[in-house]
């Protein structure tokens, strides 16, 4: 009974004469709708626009390099070990039967869109297959930690999979060392400075080169085309954005020669990235992307992306609430405890770190919220409280327990309560998979719209990224969508739109006219 989601792969090819295939290239020719609205009192005009525009993919699909950042931690020896399992086609059992690698949690590997329909009917295809895309199985990790152990052993401090396929894992994942990091103790809990026994010495300078060096030392032994490096260790606290430090992309890389306060290793790991031509990703909470190093990006044009991967209770809530105020339902409170027991939550019982996560979830309801102006009035929000607690007995099987509360007709009172058993880094793994295979794909897809002579690259600010990300980083100035409903059509419409389809309506008129 064993889905085996290779066999499901399907060749798209689109029939059209707006799509042309090159041997390098998909290129569509595409027909952007949108509207302008503009309200003067209760007067609403809404103009149609049409913008043409031509999309074009390359083909190619390269050798992605994956470089993780507290690769000795959780998520980083999970998603090395699943993605191992994978390769090897392995199975295993626990007490319920035979198991068997796979990729579910994964929006690209596991699930599916729809394309349309044919003479069998409704026909979906795996998100992967819409365009060409790194398959997980095919990218090479490397990675930083601050602690040296190796990791084997590092999976089996984990506790996340069970033990006949860590035993199988083991004579693999043992060989595997992670690279000295940077370590600032102030950033992190001091519960952590007894795991920080594999560390860069010198000036900042020198360990942002040192860093540097890791990248291309990496990407020249491991011979892959592209490398993205990926934040996935433990939670810092917030930095201040200070004038003369952070707030620019030249003020920090000065900051940095000079050795200032204030500038965290996520920080410096993003400014060695975006220097090294690498995407950077942040799967933590934290303020990692000052605006210096978002300028810094913008200049080099390299794709950032986070922040704070949307695993569990946090995706809960962006699914819930779009769903009520959607549904006209007024959420009037939203309490959120949560207790785990692995290293990220001894982590976050220190006040600062906790604040981090905190101020990441905090905003997740806010545009569904403004959306409905007959449920809200301007500022309104309902009560929004998070608690995190640090339970070591449960490891890493997070429990997130929810109570939505709602006003509902005529003064009633509707009550949700949810629990939520997470298996932490059994979430966030496919998400950090799909994170780095967007990125990449992200790095092949270029758009010129009607009447511009070039084509350009999404912006710096990977907004596209919304989807994973709790608290999503976008373009200054441009709209945060949380909802998560959108966030998918979002990354569903664009991949249409690379193939010159049109965008999922769902209106399926086909089967409503007489
Ligand atoms: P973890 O504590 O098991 O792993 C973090 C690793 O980072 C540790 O091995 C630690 O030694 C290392 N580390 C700390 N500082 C470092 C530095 N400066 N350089 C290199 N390595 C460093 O935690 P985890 O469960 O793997 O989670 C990792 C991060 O992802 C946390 O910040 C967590 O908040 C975030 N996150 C996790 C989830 C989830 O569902 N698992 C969801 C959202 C966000």
């Amino acid at each position: 009974a064993f889905n085996d989601s290779a066999a499901m792969s399907v060749n798209i090819h689109v029939n059209s004469p707006n799509v042309r295939y090159t041997d390098t290239h998909i290129v569509a020719q595409y027909q952007y709708h949108t509207t302008s609205v503009s309200k003067e009192g209760n007067k609403v005009t809404v103009t149609p626009c049409t913008t043409e525009m031509t999309f074009r993919t390359e083909r190619h699909v390269p050798q992605l390099g994956v470089m993780l950042v507290g690769w000795g931690g959780n998520n980083g020896t999970t998603v090395t070990a699943t993605v191992l399992a994978n390769k090897l086609g392995l199975t295993w059992r626990n007490k319920t039967g035979v198991k068997k690698a796979n990729y579910f949690g994964s929006l690209l590997q596991a699930s599916t869109v729809c394309l349309g329909s044919g003479l069998e009917g409704e026909v979906n295809v795996p998100f992967r297959d819409l365009l060409p895309m790194v398959h997980p199985n095919d990218i090479i990790f490397d990675g930083w930690d601050i602690s040296s152990m190796d990791l084997g052993s590092a999976m089996e401090r984990a506790q996340v999979l069970d033990w006949s396929l860590q035993e199988q894992l083991r004579p693999h994942m043992s060989q595997i060392k992670p690279r000295p990091s940077i370590y600032i103790p102030e950033f992190i809990a001091a519960n952590q400075e007894s795991r920080a026994d594999n560390v860069l010495t010198g000036t900042l300078a020198e360990q942002v080169e040192q860093v540097r060096a890791d990248i291309r030392d990496f990407r020249k032994s491991s011979g892959v085309d592209r490398v993205i490096v990926l934040w996935t260790a433990n939670t810092e606290r917030f930095c201040d954005i200070i004038a003369g430090t952070n707030d620019t992309a030249e003020n920090l890389l000065a900051a940095i020669q000079a050795g200032a306060e204030e500038i965290s290793p996520s920080t410096l790991f993003a400014v060695a990235s975006i220097l090294e031509d690498c995407a950077f990703i942040n799967g933590s909470p934290q303020n990692t992307f000052v605006p210096g190093a978002i300028e810094l990006a913008v200049q080099k044009g390299v794709f950032i992306g986070g922040d704070d991967f949307k695993s569990g209770q946090t995706k809960i809530k962006s699914v819930l609430v779009d769903f009520l105020v959607s549904a006209g339902i007024k959420p009037t409170s939203i309490v959120s405890y949560n207790h785990l027991g692995n290293n990220d939550g001894k982590n976050l019982s220190a006040p600062q770190q906790f604040r981090s996560k905190e101020i990441s979830k905090s905003n997740v309801v806010d545009d569904m919220v403004r959306s409905n102006p007959i449920l809200y009035q301007p500022g309104e929000k309902p009560d929004h409280c998070v608690v995190i607690k640090y339970v070591p007995c449960v490891g890493d099987s997070k429990r997130a327990m929810d109570e939505y509360t709602s006003e509902i007709m005529m003064g009633g009172t509707n009550t949700i309560a949810l629990h939520n058993t997470c298996e932490d880094s059994l979430l966030a793994s496919p998400i950090i998979l799909d994170l780095v295979i967007l990125t990449e794909l992200c790095q092949r897809v270029t758009v010129r719209p009607q009447g511009e002579r070039d084509f350009q690259s999404f912006h710096s600010v990977l907004a596209l990224l919304s989807f994973l990300c709790k608290a999503p980083l976008v373009p200054p100035g441009t709209p945060v969508i949380n909802a998560f409903f959108r966030q998918r059509a979002s990354i569903e419409n664009i991949m249409r739109a690379c193939l010159g389809l049109p965008p999922q309506n769902h209106m399926l008129l086909e089967h409503k006219l007489q």
